[in-house]
Order: structure tokens, then sequence, then C-alpha cells
């Protein structure tokens, strides 16, 4: 009933026993898809192994902002093979993290330009982590065509019931780009899914004291949102500080479903069906 849209069961701190007693708990849950997300080329690989391992299980493959000092052309191109490697959904996650700084801008901003050039490439979708870097985040997406009509034409359109996009009921179109674990502004959050992109929202929306994420869960249609947990990190209410896992997303679920004022099982239902059409899962 649910989808996990950006778990890290490829953290470096996984052993091959830990992998394994986590599978047995998603395999109990209500979680019935997850995707893996790649951080780093040693993580990608994981994710992609994880993925033709678990049949609930997809990927993405990339190099997240904080490990960008170490990329090289080599890098990109490991990336590119593991990208069409089966059940390897979406380029990700990269982006901007001017919060930490881990690595040099110079070297964040490069890197990020490359591997969208990358997505667009490959077609395929990309998953965003962008953290005190809105506005450069946005601008280095649209000079590099991640909103581009040519990257819209690609894709199927998305169901836009209440009109949000285009003011009528209908179809828009999707540039299967994901703003993971949002932590911007309700305008912010209107504008991207205006330029078609998608949403995602992780245990923070569950804080007390997080009104910028409930009012940007609150203005968006449930069409455009996903939830995530993002573990082994951000562990939601009443979990915060444990180590997080995937099962946890129930909670992020919960919580949207009490914003929106819907039923959990309809959140469950329609975020799991949006995570699907954005990672270009059938099933
Ligand atoms: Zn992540």
């Amino acid at each position: 009933m649910l989808f996990d849209s950006h778990a890290h069961i490829n953290n470096y701190d996984m052993t091959p026993q830990m992998v394994a007693e986590l599978a047995a708990l998603i395999e109990e849950s209500d979680v019935d898809l997850v995707t893996d997300i790649g951080y780093d080329l040693p993580s990608s690989k994981v994710a992609a192994e994880n993925a033709a391992r678990f049949p609930w299980c997809y990927a993405a493959v990339g190099v997240h902002p904080h490990d960008t000092d170490d990329m090289d052309e080599m890098t990109l191109y490991m990336i590119k093979s593991l990208a069409s490697k089966e059940k390897v959904q979406a380029i990700g996650e990269i982006g901007l993290d001017f919060h930490y700084d881990n690595s040099l801008r110079e070297n964040q901003r490069k890197w990020f330009r490359e591997q969208i050039k990358l997505a667009n490439e490959l077609k395929m979708p990309i998953v965003i982590h962008s953290r005190e870097a809105d506005q450069e985040t946005m601008d280095i997406l649209k000079e590099e065509g991640a909103f581009s009509d040519e990257r819209k034409s690609w894709f199927p359109k998305r169901p836009d019931p209440s009109g949000f996009c285009k003011g009528s009921a209908g179809e828009t179109e999707d540039a299967r780009v994901l703003i993971h674990c949002f932590s911007g502004s309700a305008e912010l959050a209107q504008q991207y899914v205006r330029l078609g992109a998608t949403i995602s929202v992780a245990g923070p929306v569950t804080y007390k004291n997080n009104r910028k994420t409930v009012a940007a869960v609150s203005v968006l249609p449930i069409d455009f949102l996903l939830v995530e947990t993002d573990s082994p990190f951000l562990a939601p209410e009443p979990l915060r500080g444990k180590r997080n896992v995937p099962m946890n997303v129930e909670y992020t679920a919960k919580r949207v479903a009490a914003i929106k004022n819907m039923e959990y099982e309809d959140v469950a239902r329609i975020t799991k069906a949006n995570a699907m059409r954005f990672y270009g899962i059938n099933e």
C-alpha cells in the first residue's frame, strides 16, 4: 500500500545481515515498494544490486553534492553504465548542499550540471537534493533543460484533476524531476510543480515546529506529492533520533493525511501511484 520513494538501504554501514533483516521486515510490512537511492559510486552499485535482488526494490544512481569533491569523469562514466541496469529508474540523488558544504561549491555545481546532462542524455527521471540552495538549484535545473519542452515530451502527461497547473481539470506535463525531502516554502513548491516537478516529503513534516513543510503540503494537490523516509536518517515523530527504516514512511503518510484532511488509505494509495509513475514502474 505504501511506496517509500527515497531510502538508503545501501548506506555504507549496512552489513549483509542488517540488509537481510531489514528486507524481511519490509516484506512483512505495508510497504510494497522502495527506491534505494545512490549517493556516491559504491552506494549506487549497491542500490543497483539491491534492486536486482529484491522484487520490491528499485534504484537510483548518482553522486550526492557531499561527495562531489572526489568525483571525476570516470565516476560519471561508471554512473552512466549503472544507469542502464534493469530496475535502475533514475539519476540521483544529485544537487546542492550549502548547509554542510562538505564539498566545494564549485565542485557541487559542476557535477550537478554534469549529472543533469547525463539524465537528459539517458532520458531518465532526476532525484534532487537541495539544502539552503533554493534559488541556485532552481536556476541550474532550468539552465540545464530539466524543465524544457523537449524533456517533458519524453514522458507521458500526468493527471491534474484539480486543475492546479493549467487552471482546468485534465492532464499536465511531467518533467520527472523530484525535489526530495522538500524543505522550501509553499511558494517554491507551487513554482516547482507548475514547472513539471514533483515534491517529496520525509520525516521532518511530522516535527512539531515544522510549519514550512506543512504549508507546502497544504497548498499542493496530493497528485504531485510523494512520501519517503530518507532512512536511515530523519526518523519521523514519535521515533525522532532513532535509526530510520522504510516502514516508518507510514508516519509521514499519516501526517500528510492529517494536514490534507484525507483518509490515510487514500494518501498511501495515491502517493504510491504517483511514485510508480515518477519512477516509470508498471506493476
Ligand atoms: Zn537521501
